[in-house]
Order: C-alpha cells, then sequence, then structure tokens
C-alpha cells in the first residue's frame, strides 16, 4: 500500500498500483448500477482523482452513499486504467473511510459560484476552492521560480530586517511597532517619551529591504531579498495591498541599463515557468478570468521589452488625443490611466520607463547630467500597471547628501547608508517586485485580495 497524491494517482505509471489516497470531496454521483462516483482533492494538482466506491463496499449503504461536498474521506484501493475524458486513471475502492463530514446545510461551499468577494469572507475555506486552489499553485511556482533565477545565478538570499527604526526609508506610510500602553503614554513634558519603548526609539514595520539589501550588495556583490513589506496608505484599490511580498534584488557594479536587463530577465523566466509548470491551472485562468493572459504571457516572454523615457512618454499621451482624468505635463507622477494607455493601447505590452523627474523619486536615485532627471526606472505592464520600480543608486557621497537636504531628511538618521558612500564606493542598483502584482498578472486575477491567502488591507484583518 502505497500512500499517493492525487496528481501522482492521475498518471498512467500509476496503473496497478494499491494506493492510500486521502482528500476532500468535490462531488458525489451515485450510479443506477449500484456505485458511485467520488471527485477526490488533495491540493497536489488541479484535477480531481474519480473514486470509483462499489456496491460491495461495507459501509456502501450506511456512509458512502450519504458522502456530501467538503467531507474528508480515506481511500484505499487500486489505481485502473479509465475509460472517463479528461482522465488516465481511476481509483476503485476497497476501503472508504470517512474521516470528517461537512453538513451540506451549512457548509459554505456548495455548487454553485460564488463570487470572489463573498470567498474573501470565508478565507479559511476558500483554498478548497478550484480558483484558489490555482491562485496557490501558481504563487508557489513563482515563488520557486523567482529564488531558482537568483540561485541560478550566484545572488545570495539576504534577510533583511521586518522591524526597523529608519523612519523615512522614502517608499511610503509606515506601521509604528511599540510595547508603549497606548492608554497611558509616558510623558516627557508634552511629547511621548520614546526612551521608554521597547527598541528605545520610534520603530516600525518595513516599506522595503533596500537599503540594507545595498549594504550586503556593497560587500559581496549580488544579493536578493524576499520578504513581507508594510504599507500603511489608505489606498483602497485592486493593485494595493497593506502586507505583501516584495523581491528586491541589489547588484554592485550595476547601472541602469544592466537593471533593466536584470529586470526583463527576471519577468521573462518567471512568466515562462508558470506556464511551463503550471499548465492545468494556466489553462483554467485562460478559460475563466481572462482570456488573453496566455497568450500574452507567451508573446512577452519572447519580445524585447520596450524601454522609453518619462519624458518621451509624456509626449505620447501629451499627442494621444485621450481624455485623461488627471492631465499630463512634464513633471507629472504619472497614474494607472496613464500606465495603462502605455502599455495597452500605444504599445500593447510591457514598458519600462526611466529617467524620471528628480522631485517625483526618492533621495537615494542616482541624478542624471541634466540634473532634472534620475536614474528611476519602472516595468509596467497591461492591466496591473507598475509591477517593478527600481533604480540605479547614487554613489556620490555629495550629491546623496544634497538631495536628502532637498527632501529634508536628516543625514544623521542615515550615517550607514553614507558610510557605503564614503569607503569603497561603487555603482549599484536594483529593483523590487511585487509578488503579488506578479502573480496577478500572471493569473488575469483582477484583484490583488485574490492572489494572497489573507489579504490585510484598510479596515480588514480577519482571519
Ligand atoms: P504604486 O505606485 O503602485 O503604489 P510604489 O511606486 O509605491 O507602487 P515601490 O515602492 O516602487 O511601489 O515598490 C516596488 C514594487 O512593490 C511595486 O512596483 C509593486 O510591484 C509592489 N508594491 C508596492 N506597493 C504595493 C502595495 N501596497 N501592495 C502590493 N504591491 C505593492
Ligand atoms: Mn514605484
Amino acid at each position: 500500500m502505497e500512500k499517493i497524491s492525487v496528481k501522482a494517482a492521475r498518471l498512467a505509471e500509476a496503473i496497478g498500483k494499491q494506493v492510500l489516497v486521502r482528500g476532500w470531496i468535490r462531488t458525489r454521483r451515485d450510479s443506477k448500477g449500484g456505485f458511485s462516483f467520488i471527485e477526490l482533492n488533495d491540493g497536489s494538482s488541479f484535477a480531481s482523482l474519480q473514486i470509483v466506491a462499489d456496491g460491495s463496499l461495507s459501509n456502501y449503504e450506511s456512509e458512502v452513499k450519504h458522502l456530501t461536498a467538503g467531507s474528508s474521506i480515506a481511500v484505499e484501493g487500486e489505481v485502473k486504467a479509465s475509460g472517463g475524458r479528461g482522465q488516465a486513471t481511476e481509483v476503485l475502492a476497497t476501503k472508504l473511510t470517512l474521516l470528517g463530514g461537512a453538513d451540506p446545510e451549512t457548509y459554505p461551499l456548495q455548487k454553485k459560484q460564488h463570487s470572489l468577494e463573498k470567498l474573501r469572507e470565508w478565507a479559511h475555506l476558500r483554498p478548497r476552492t478550484n480558483t484558489f486552489g490555482a491562485v496557490t499553485r501558481v504563487r508557489n511556482c513563482v515563488s520557486r521560480s523567482i529564488h531558482n533565477f537568483f540561485q541560478e545565478d550566484g545572488f545570495l538570499y539576504i534577510h533583511t530586517p521586518i522591524i526597523t527604526a529608519s523612519d523615512c526609508e522614502g517608499a511610503g506610510a509606515m506601521f509604528r511597532v511599540t510595547t508603549l500602553d497606548l492608554e497611558k503614554l509616558p510623558r516627557d513634558g508634552s511629547k511621548i517619551n520614546h526612551a521608554l519603548d521597547f527598541f528605545g526609539k520610534p520603530a516600525y514595520l518595513t516599506v522595503s529591504g533596500q537599503l540594507e539589501g545595498e549594504i550586503f550588495a556593497c560587500s559581496l556583490g549580488k544579493v536578493y531579498t524576499f520578504g513581507p513589506t508594510f504599507r500603511a496608505e489608505n489606498s483602497n484599490t485592486s493593485r494595493h495591498l497593506s502586507e505583501f511580498w516584495m523581491v528586491e534584488p541589489e547588484v554592485a557594479f550595476n547601472e541602469l541599463t544592466d537593471n533593466m536587463d536584470l529586470a526583463e530577465q527576471f519577468l521573462k523566466r518567471i512568466f515562462k515557468d508558470a506556464l511551463e509548470q503550471c499548465p492545468e491551472d494556466m489553462a483554467f485562468f485562460n478559460e475563466h478570468y481572462d482570456k488573453t493572459t496566455i497568450e500574452t504571457l507567451q508573446k512577452i516572454v519572447v519580445t524585447d521589452f520596450r524601454r522609453l523615457p518619462y519624458t518621451e512618454a509624456v509626449e505620447i499621451l501629451e499627442k494621444s488625443g485621450e481624455k485623461f482624468e488627471f492631465p499630463v505635463k512634464w513633471g507629472i507622477d504619472l497614474q494607472s490611466e496613464h500606465e495603462r494607455y502605455l502599455t495597452e493601447k500605444h504599445f500593447q505590452g510591457p514598458v519600462i520607463l526611466y529617467d524620471y523627474p528628480r522631485t517625483l523619486k526618492p533621495f537615494y536615485m542616482r541624478v542624471n547630467d541634466d540634473d532634472k532627471t534620475v536614474r528611476a526606472m519602472d516595468v509596467l505592464v497591461p492591466k496591473v500597471g507598475e509591477i517593478i520600480g527600481g533604480s540605479q543608486r547614487e554613489e556620490r557621497l555629495d550629491v546623496l547628501t544634497q538631495r536628502m537636504g532637498e527632501q529634508h531628511l536628516n543625514p544623521d538618521d542615515y550615517w550607514w547608508y553614507l558610510d557605503l558612500r564614503r569607503f569603497g564606493t561603487v555603482p549599484h542598483a536594483g529593483f523590487g517586485l511585487g509578488l503579488e502584482r506578479a502573480v496577478q498578472f500572471i493569473t488575469g486575477m483582477a484583484n490583488i485580495r485574490d492572489v494572497i491567502p489573507f489579504p490585510r488591507t484598510p479596515g480588514s484583518a480577519e482571519f
């Protein structure tokens, strides 16, 4: 008797084996011939395994004929060739044990389709649906692919801190971490006495591992971080989470063009792996959520990404004749509607925009010779918009200090960051990819809340 997954039991190689399979029932269908078909899923593959439960089973009348969707069972039996459509095998049960029933009166996931919004309220059960099984497997594939891509190329995986005391990494509003009693805050005159807090000063959840990543890149060459990231912005959009996972490579001696090359190869690799390693899940997304997703990804992996300066993008938008809600002129932060025009209408594919106005971007991005723009780059894709943001970093101590002044930052708070420019400074560059935006793009799921197991958004941290 071999313990086997549904995925393994579905392979023709399994025919003839005596196996034990366990999982959750999707459907049960009774045949007039006195036996039943059970669709069993255990998450190992999109497709379920057909169990044939014969009337001769000792508990056939008492249990098998009453099995309901969502119940968990263990089945022993032989894998046989199957004549059924879409399956090479089935298991003829010799023993079927009910592990846990699911009362059809109260089990929420009945056969009828539930809206994605409704399923968010049942985040503890939605992994049992086709959609969330598929999302989970693709998300896993992308995570593995990210590590493989960097590991195969000699990058070191760096675990950067989640709690940080540098309060203005430039990336957005932060969540405070404190053990102070909020009902009785210790005061020093009218101000809060932060010295009494856990770390002796204000601390926050990280918005990016970049600055710490730079430390390791400027010692060890090629590194990446991949971890949870927190943004306390009140942005209730389909592309923003309060807690998400970000991948941030950082490479010494790379300039902006190298950074673009890396970002392009990286995205192509994860798209290609998803297509190759999750064909069933991708076919499902293509059929039920976005009829173009497979074709779009296939095209992207073989096409060079368009690269163009921010200034040219603004010219294209100005000449487009489109009525934008936010009018376009040089110096504005591009809005989602502008990004979508460029990627969906004008170029019909991914675009890397670079050399943004210095006033729009954080202090650490390298200033260009024109003094007006910085070596920033954003990778934009259809529908999702910005999927990657990155830059070549400012390696010149004097320019960096001046930029901090411009943005009202205190260089003393960044003494260690400035030390990297004092001792053996080198050109270097990196970027951040939001894992969920990547999974959103690959699957074609419209809302980012449906590609993370337990979404955290303003007003919602259930489960
Ligand atoms: P946006 O303009 O879309 O709000 P950003 O410019 O603030 O993003 P960066 O600081 O450049 O984002 O972060 C790098 C990447 O992290 C983004 O390109 C995106 O893929 C992802 N990302 C940023 N903020 C979020 C968020 N709130 N939820 C999910 N992913 C995010
Ligand atoms: Mn960005």
